[in-house]
């Protein structure tokens, strides 16, 4: 049977998690570099820079993958919690 409206979207979900999680990596790698610069090394300041910024890129695509999607599909105006009132007033 085709679904054209699923109110939990996988690839939505999983987008939007990839999203999370390169969120909350950039965060960490930006407290760590705020938090105790003078005791790091060169390198290891270097590499959390490097860090920061794939991780920040990579938000940045998981946002714009994200966007894409639901822009396609269709899937951004049915949050979770509303499907069920959405569906039966059609
Ligand atoms: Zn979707």
């Amino acid at each position: 049977m085709p679904k054209s409206e699923s109110p939990s979207c996988e690839v939505k979900r999983r987008l939007s998690e990839q999203f999370a999680i390169a969120a909350r990596r950039f965060d960490e790698a930006v407290v760590l570099l705020t938090n105790h610069p003078s005791q790091m090394t060169p390198g290891e300041h270097e590499r959390l820079w490097t860090d920061s910024r794939q991780a920040l890129e990579r938000a940045d695509a998981a946002a714009r993958a994200y966007k894409e999607h639901v822009d396609a599909h269709g899937c951004a105006k049915l949050p979770t919690g509303y499907e069920r009132s959405a569906d039966s007033s059609r």
